[in-house]
Order: C-alpha cells, then sequence, then structure tokens
C-alpha cells in the first residue's frame, strides 16, 4: 500500500527540522510502506521570493512569478532526499513536472488537470522513497505553474488519488484541526474528526490549516486526510481526520470558526437597476479566472443601486482593471475598493437543524460593539464582514458564545 505525506513550509523550515523529517520519513519506510513524501518551500520562502519579485518589479509577470515561486519547493524536495540518503534511505526528488503533475496555465491559481504516475511508481517499485516538489505542477505549454498559496496540499491529496493511496497524511506545525486557528483563541480545541463539507467551508473561508481544493479533492475521491503535528508519533492517535463520516456532537452544533483576511470588497455605486447588469459585470470577471464571493445588492433608489461584492487580495489588482471600464460602460457613478475587511465564518454542518445560529452571532458581534458591514451564508455557514482591526476579537468572542472551548 502506498502512503502520502505531506510535510509544510515550518515542518522543513531549517536543516534540523529537514533531518528530523527524514528520520521520521526513513523510520516509516523501515517498515516496509511504499512512501510518496510532498513538501512545502522551507518556512518563509514563498513570501521572500515575492518580496524579491516585487522589488525587481512591483506587478512582475505571472508566468515567471510562477517560475521563480516554484524553485522554493525544488530547494525542500531536493533537501530532504540528501538527508534520507544520508540516512542510507533510498530516495528521489521529483519536481512537480517529473512527478507527472499536469495543470492549466492559469498561473498562480492553476489547477492540476492530471497525474501521470508512471515516473513515481517506477521509482516507489525501486524501493525509492519519492520526494516530491509540492504546489507546482506543468502547464500544457511545459511551463512552470503553481497551485496557489498552500497548494502543496492539493499536490500531496491529488497524488494520494492518484496513487491510490487509503489516505493522505498532512503534516504540520499545530496538532490537528481547532475549533479556531488556535493562534488567534488559545483555548481553541483540537478535534478528533471533521466532515469534508465543513472543512472545505472553513478552508474556502480562510482557514489557512488546508488549501481548500485539496479538501475538495478528498471530497470526490472519498479519501481520508490525516491532519496531525510533524512532531507528533505516527500511529499515537494524535490529529484530525476530515472524512465523510462524522458522529455529531451533540450539543454543539458550530464545528469551527474561520477567519478571512484575505478579503477586498469592491463596490459600484449607483449602477442603474436593470437586468443584465451581473452578468455583464462578473461574466468578465469569471472569464479572467476571478473567483467572486459575498455579493449584495441594496435596494435600489430611483432605479439605481450599490452592488458590493468581495475578492481576494491577490486578485484585487486585476479586478479593479477589469471593472473600471465595466463600471463605467455600466453607467455606475463610481468603484470604491476598501482593504480593511475580514471574514468572520461559523461553520457547522448541525446549524441546519437548529434555529438561533445567526441570532446569537449577531448579537455577541453587537454586545462586544463590533459593527457587522455585511453578511451571507451558505446550508452550514454563516459569514460576517467586520472591520479588520477587530476580526481576531470578534472571533473569540464568537468562540466563548459558541462554548466551543468546552469538550463535549
Ligand atoms: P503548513 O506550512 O504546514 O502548510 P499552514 O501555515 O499552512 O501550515 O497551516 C497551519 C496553520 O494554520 C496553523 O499554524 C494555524 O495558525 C492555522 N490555522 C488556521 N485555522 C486553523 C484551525 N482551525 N485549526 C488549526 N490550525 C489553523
Ligand atoms: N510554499 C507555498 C506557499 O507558501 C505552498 C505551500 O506551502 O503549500 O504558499
Ligand atoms: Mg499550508
Amino acid at each position: 500500500m502506498t502512503v502520502v505525506q505531506k510535510y509544510g513550509g515550518t515542518s522543513v523550515g531549517s536543516v534540523e527540522r529537514l533531518r528530523n523529517v527524514a528520520r521520521r520519513v526513513a523510520a516509516r519506510a523501515a517498515e516496509g510502506e511504499q512512501l510518496a513524501v510532498v513538501v512545502s518551500a522551507m518556512g518563509k520562502t514563498t513570501d521572500e521570493l515575492l518580496a524579491l519579485a516585487r522589488q525587481v518589479n512591483p506587478r512582475p509577470p505571472r508566468r515567471e512569478t510562477d517560475l521563480l515561486m516554484a524553485t522554493g519547493e525544488m530547494v525542500s524536495s531536493a533537501l530532504l532526499t540528501m538527508a534520507l540518503v544520508d540516512l542510507d534511505c533510498p530516495a528521489v526528488a521529483l519536481t512537480g513536472a517529473q512527478a507527472g503533475m499536469f495543470t492549466d496555465d492559469s498561473f498562480g491559481r492553476a489547477r492540476i488537470r492530471g497525474i501521470d504516475t508512471w515516473r513515481v511508481e517506477e521509482e516507489l517499485a525501486e524501493g525509492h522513497v519519492v520526494v516530491v516538489a509540492g504546489f507546482q505542477g506543468q502547464s500544457p505549454q511545459g511551463d512552470y505553474a503553481t497551485l496557489g498559496r498552500g497548494g502543496s496540499d492539493t499536490s500531496a491529496v491529488a497524488l494520494g488519488v492518484a496513487l491510490r493511496a487509503t489516505q493522505v497524511e498532512i503534516y504540520t506545525d499545530v496538532q490537528g484541526i481547532y475549533t479556531t486557528d488556535p493562534r488567534i483563541e488559545p483555548n481553541a480545541r483540537c478535534l478528533r474528526d471533521i466532515a469534508s463539507e465543513e472543512m472545505l467551508e472553513a478552508a474556502q473561508q480562510g482557514a489557512g490549516v488546508m488549501h481548500p481544493r485539496a479538501v475538495e479533492l478528498g471530497l470526490l475521491y472519498d479519501i481520508p486526510i490525516l491532519v496531525a503535528s510533524s512532531q507528533a508519533e505516527f500511529g499515537s492517535g494524535s490529529g484530525t481526520l476530515i472524512h465523510r463520516e462524522v458522529q455529531m456532537e451533540p450539543e454543539n452544533r458550530v464545528r469551527t470558526i474561520a477567519l478571512d483576511r484575505d478579503v477586498a470588497s469592491v463596490t459600484l455605486r449607483h449602477v442603474p437597476d436593470r437586468p443584465g447588469i451581473a452578468a455583464q459585470l462578473f461574466g468578465p470577471l469569471a472569464d479572467a479566472g476571478i473567483s467572486v464571493d459575498t455579493i449584495v445588492q441594496n435596494a435600489s433608489e430611483l432605479n439605481l443601486t450599490d452592488l458590493t461584492f468581495t475578492v481576494s487580495k491577490g486578485d484585487c489588482d486585476q479586478t479593479e482593471e477589469l471593472s473600471r471600464p465595466l463600471a463605467g460602460a455600466l453607467g455606475a457613478a463610481d468603484v470604491l475598493f476598501k482593504h480593511d475587511l475580514v471574514k468572520v465564518s461559523l461553520i457547522g454542518t448541525g446549524m441546519q437543524s437548529g434555529p438561533g445560529y445567526a441570532a446569537t452571532m449577531f448579537r455577541s458581534l453587537s454586545e462586544a460593539g463590533i459593527n457587522i458591514e455585511l453578511i451571507t451564508t451558505s446550508e452550514i455557514r454563516i459569514t460576517c464582514l467586520v472591520q479588520a482591526d477587530r476580526g481576531e476579537e470578534a472571533v473569540r468572542v464568537l468562540h466563548s458564545a459558541f462554548r466551543l472551548d468546552e469538550e463535549i
């Protein structure tokens, strides 16, 4: 049986940590398992590479940005392999392309089109641990394309699916998935398990611990994902399992709270209220691969309406380029951009069957004097946009209002 593991940036962030990961991997390989290991870039390497790019060009070309960023994962995969070989554990490092990861050409947010696993399987069959550079693949033109920040998780789950692994193990710098980011709320609890649907919403709403598309793949192909600390013993039972079947907690139906800081809001003011406006605006944004979230249209006055939506900060420049001329063509008075908002989301499948969650959320925020700028919901989520400087406080207020620190 093939095991796919992934080690995140912090876990491979120094020579000492790389050696520690190598010891873990070698020990697991010695048990006779075929191991494919996906790695992230060391520590803050990706941020540093991006900063470097912006020093030479404030708006660096996307293709070359991907080429540059992809080097981070190549460094860590090569080094981990060297550390494994030093432990007499036969290993080979492969770039995403060498591992057969084929993507589309949406630089910076490429999607995996398919994986040709022949090389990986051949190396595994020869008894090598295969160390794959995460976060990257090869575009149809043969260029390096990256999968979006945090995308090594997706490389790992995709490889797990392609190799028919029974489970994918994601090793990171926390014990598992918590009731909220433990860096924001020290009383957050580590969950034993979480439903894939809940984790997907949480990841889409900013819970940076997992890349949303990794969770999506896990759900689609029904492959369980174990999230655990890269320091914990394997088989110790620690960590969180993301899977389809979850025992519902009887009392508290909010499973986790997510904070998304990567939000920019765009408002087109005084747009004429006629059919087709939304289609004319959102069509070109979708064509450019920009995901639009939280769309709110205010009640119209004198046949004019304000249309607000959110995008991720990284898409803001492109959204501005596209929406300014469109706003002009649509007859809007002006376009306003706001960067000082964050999204706070309550997530839990159990919320569907109980009323009062929204009321408690709004009351708790109002009692803390936190103003809600926008509200959106899905079946298993309630999201409020609040001022960025109150976001963490909002998370803590809600964590305690829904008593998520208490074991049930
Ligand atoms: P890696 O480099 O291993 O991929 P990430 O930084 O991407 O690690 O993800 C781990 C971080 O996610 C944690 O350090 C934690 O601060 C953050 N995080 C956010 N939400 C949660 C959550 N609900 N549970 C656990 N960690 C979370
Ligand atoms: N190194 C990339 C990032 O920092 C990918 C990853 O870590 O998953 O976003
Ligand atoms: Mg990550």
